[in-house]
């Protein structure tokens, strides 16, 4: 697998060239399934950063975009999505050495997915329309006025993602941004750039005018920080912590910057005394432990009915028992890596503390004796719901924290009291139950007998401080487009 590495440019992609940083410096880029080097990626410096801003500006006013239209927009998406499929298999590869993930969710969610983004998001580019309007002006007399508003591009857009799901969190953002007619500096997070750089050259072969779409690989605290601060940028759209993401809306809040946020998640899977028990612990071990834990709806707070707790929690404790961890490129792999030895730390780090406080292990927890970044599926009982941290915190880990409850005006209660509020499941063959919950949880999505579906139709997004403004649907023209009015008298 290393020989993937070994032929791709390893370089930035500004003005559709590859480039090393200004300074020459460079950072690691591990395997996670083993922790061995895999490549050196170049460190944005300040000034590289600005160099790609200026590309992506000067070609958001060039003839070579502003005035193609929006067919040939469309086109161009379809043929990076062509272009995508036909190297899928190169793409889904790279994506699991670098990030760790089961080769089977590299292909289907990865690559399948990013390349249905993109066809997606390319019809977009024929049809954002406005409307008409007739005005009340009374004056002067005699005059008349014709009034329409138009969705014009929002401008130079920086795309900042994390390392979760790196193809697909990236086509999320540049192909609506591409399609309502925007640029876009994209900024992979720095322990997976690979897919990104790759995707850049792709774009460059499908026939993306040089700086319409630049890669530039750097750190978070200094290329990320500079994207976000330059004055030629006039969206951020950014996916990743809570904790960046406030520092994010508050520079863009002070330069007064389009910004939409997508961030943390501790999703509640709600299982009532009906469900079908199967259902409900399959799906509660595939809420939690898909990508290792390592994605936003995760569903890491369980509540089950009272009556039913044992039963659920010592299936779902069995399945994580019998999870098997490895490469992701092995067949028999249930489970990878996390996606750094940092991140591993921090994950472990939880566990031991949710212990501390209380909570009783009932699954993993413990030391995985092997190279690379791995943890055991872990799954904590918390029958006396003591105020865990594990509870309140994201992990972004494969670690369940499961608790009983009584009534569901009680686990409504409980489910909404969190910072949080980006996805929910509710495991019922009830419809008025399942309705009621679906009423009252504060979350951008609600799933009843499934968790984790995303479609590029369906608008997607948090409450509270999981973030602001939505993704996917018609809601992207608004989050890539401004509405300009246009009055004109007669
Ligand atoms: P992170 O916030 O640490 O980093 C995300 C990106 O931001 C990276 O590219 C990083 O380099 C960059 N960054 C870091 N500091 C920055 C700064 N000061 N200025 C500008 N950019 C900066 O997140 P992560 O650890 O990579 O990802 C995990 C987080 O992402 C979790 O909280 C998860 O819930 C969230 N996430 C949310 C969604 C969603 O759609 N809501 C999807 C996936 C992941």
């Amino acid at each position: 697998m290393q020989e993937l590495v070994r032929g791709m440019r390893k370089q930035m992609f500004v003005d559709g060239q590859f480039s090393t940083s200004s300074t020459g410096e460079t950072f690691a880029v591990f395997n996670p399934a083993t922790g061995d080097e895999i490549a050196q990626v170049p460190d944005a410096s300040n000034d590289d950063v600005d160099r790609a801003v200026k590309s992506a500006r000067h070609a958001f006013e060039s003839d070579a975009w502003r005035t193609i239209v929006p067919a040939a927009r469309e086109r161009l998406l379809l043929k990076l999505a062509d272009l995508l499929e036909a190297n899928g298999d190169e793409f889904a590869a790279l994506e699991t050495l670098n990030q760790g993930k089961l080769l089977g969710f590299s292909k289907m969610l990865e690559v399948g997915g990013s390349v249905q983004w993109l066809r997606y998001m390319a019809g977009w580019a024929t049809k954002i329309e406005g409307s008409t309007i007739d005005p009340s002006f009374g004056f002067p007399p005699g005059v008349r006025y014709n009034a329409s508003t138009r969705r014009v591009p929002v401008g130079v857009v920086a795309a900042i993602v994390p390392w979760n799901f790196p193809l697909l969190m990236a086509v999320w953002k540049i192909a609506p941004a591409l399609a309502c007619g925007c640029t876009v500096v994209l900024k992979p997070a720095e322990e997976t750039p690979l897919t990104a750089i790759r995707l850049a050259e792709l774009a460059h072969e499908a026939g993306f005018p040089p700086g319409v779409f630049n890669v530039v690989t750097g750190r978070g605290e200094t290329a990320g920080a500079a994207l976000v601060k330059h004055p030629q940028i006039d969206k951020v759209a950014f996916t990743g912590s809570t904790e960046v993401g406030r520092i994010i809306g508050k520079q863009c809040g002070g330069d007064l910057k389009r910004v939409s946020l997508e961030l943390g998640g501790k999703s509640p899977v709600i299982v009532l005394d009906d469900c079908d028990p199967r259902k409900a612990i399959e799906g509660a071990v595939g809420a939690i432990f898909f990508n290792q834990g390592q994605v936003c709806t995760a569903g890491s707070r369980l509540y089950v009915a009272r009556s039913r707790f044992d039963e659920i929690v010592s299936g779902i404790a069995s399945v994580a028992n019998a999870t098997v961890l490895g490469s992701g490129f092995d067949a028999g792999t249930q489970m990878g890596p996390l996606v750094s030895a940092k991140h591993r730390e921090k994950v472990a780090g939880m566990i031991v503390q949710g212990a501390r406080e209380g909570g009783e292990i009932i699954a993993g927890g413990k030391d995985v004796e092997r190279p690379g970044f791995f943890v055991r599926p872990t799954v904590i009982s918390n029958s006396d719901k003591k105020p865990l941290s594990i509870v309140k915190e994201e992990v972004f880990g494969p670690v369940l924290v499961a608790m009983p409850y009584d009534d569901i005006d009680e686990v409504l209660a409980v489910a909404n009291n969190s910072e949080y509020g980006l996805g929910a499941s509710v495991w019922t063959n009830q419809l008025d139950r399942a309705l009621r919950l679906v009423d009252g949880i504060e979350a951008g999505t609600v799933w009843v007998n499934t968790h984790n579906m995303l479609d590029p139709a369906l608008p997607f997004g948090g409450f509270k401080s999981s973030g602001i403004g939505r993704e996917h649907g018609k809601a992207i023209v608004e989050t890539y487009t401004e509405t300009k009015s246009i009055c004109i008298a007669y």
